[in-house]
């Protein structure tokens, strides 16, 4: 593994030099200016096999095992990597399609992801159904070889860049709930399609509103049965909230620098302050054996399902904790925006954002429900 964990930081040192070194610490999907250098660099890691790392060899990907995995991400992390920006792709479409796609869909669609020439969006919520996943309205009809889609779907993150959309579309009568859905993969780039933008607390505009109007796709781009749309969505659903397994070592780095800001404005010794790190520091340790044991299961060819939620659930609040921990370290400061109009710092970024992960893949309260029902197998909530 010492081999293997020196040939990561071998290429991310000769990698993050020269064009790329401006998105050192910067990138991911809220950083507009970086966008598309954050693309270049995508493709850049592609090139190099660094992307796919967990997806099986037969499909494209490195068939690493889970210790390799985590030790990439930890040599990412420490190493001040640029954010991601293709996860909708790599971790939530791309193990979907290698689990319930056809053969022809693998084809198509698995290098564009894998290589980041295609990006995906997720057109799962609506105006009325956000938690309420079953309460879609987006119509899909097949008319001759093709799917015709009209309706509206929100918070649609990243659709202003993304080639295709995995949209969940009602086939059945609206009573029919889950079980009248369909899960289509549609082009995004047509005339059908229309994308409005929406301004987020942070000051950025990731996520969008994305009308369908009459837009096409091929018959064949279905994931799963007509009508049987709800298992597909459950299981992208499950390597979305998994997926923050490759953040661990990015918290790790982001308790260390709060430490540091502690020492640094003399407020290690405050007892308050002390007592929330160690507490901090004790729930990361709890999170990396999660972590583990859910990559362990990954690496075992078990998909993540109900238990995901638990560490969504955890790694959420914990991140909320830790970056109020950091605002209040800072103080008064804390409350100075960076410059006008609203040039937010990335402390106030990162504090704002993350009021955004107790939402998104599903809020805590859904979470705590599938915890009770599935995990748990208490009575169903009503
Ligand atoms: C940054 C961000 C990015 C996102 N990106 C995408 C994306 O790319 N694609 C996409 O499709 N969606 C995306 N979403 C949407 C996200 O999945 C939804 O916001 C989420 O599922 C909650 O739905 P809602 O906003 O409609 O809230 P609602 O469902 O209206 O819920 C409102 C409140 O009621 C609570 N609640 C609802 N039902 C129950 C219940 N049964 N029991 C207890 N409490 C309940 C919820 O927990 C919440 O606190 C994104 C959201 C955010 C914040």
């Amino acid at each position: 593994m010492a081999e293997f964990r020196a040939q990561v930081r071998g290429w991310l040192r000769s990698r993050l030099t020269g064009r790329f070194e401006p998105l050192m610490g910067r990138g991911g999907p809220a950083d507009e200016q970086m966008w598309e250098l954050s693309l270049e660099w995508e493709r850049e890691l592609a090139r190099g096999g660094w992307t796919a790392l967990g997806w099986p060899r037969e499909f494209g990907g490195r068939g690493l095992g889970p210790v390799e995995q985590v030790t990439f991400y930890e040599e990412y992390a420490l190493a001040n990597a640029p954010g991601r920006v293709t996860h909708l792709g790599e971790m939530m479409l791309g193990p979907t399609l290698i689990e319930l796609g056809t053969p022809e869909q693998q084809r198509r669609f698995l290098p564009g992801i894998k290589n980041a020439t295609e990006l995906w969006c997720q057109g799962y919520s609506e105006p009325d159904a956000g938690s309420d996943l079953a309460a879609v309205r987006t119509r899909a009809q097949l008319r001759g070889d093709d799917w015709v889609i009209s309706g509206t779907k929100v918070w649609t993150s990243l659709a202003q860049h993304a080639d295709f959309c995995f949209v969940l579309c009602r086939t059945g009568p609206f009573e029919s709930r889950h079980r009248g859905l369909t899960y289509l993969l549609v082009p995004m780039r047509q005339p059908g399609v229309t994308v409005r933008p929406i301004r987020q607390m942070t000051g950025t505009r990731e996520f969008n509103e994305v009308t369908f109007d009459e837009a096409v796709t091929p018959a064949s781009w279905r994931v799963g049965a007509v009508d049987g749309g709800w298992p597909v969505a459950m299981a992208t659903l499950g390597y979305e909230r998994s997926r923050r397994l490759a953040h661990f070592p990015i918290m790790r780095a982001e308790l260390d620098g709060v430490i540091a800001l502690a020492r640094s404005r003399g407020r290690a010794s405050d007892p308050h302050i002390r007592e929330r790190i160690a507490r901090s520091y004790s729930e990361l340790l709890v999170m990396r054996t999660m972590n583990e044991r859910t990559l362990a299961a990954l690496a075992a060819g078990r998909a993540p399902g109900a238990a995901a939620s638990i560490g969504k659930l955890y790694w959420s609040h914990w991140h909320q904790r830790l970056l109020d921990l950091q605002a209040d370290v800072l103080g008064l400061e804390s409350q100075l925006l960076a410059g006008d109009p609203y040039q937010v710092t990335a402390a106030q970024q990162a504090l704002l954002y993350s009021r955004a992960e107790t939402i998104f893949a599903g809020s805590s309260e859904i979470q705590r429900n599938i915890i009770a029902e599935r995990v748990l197998g208490l009575p169903k909530d009503t």
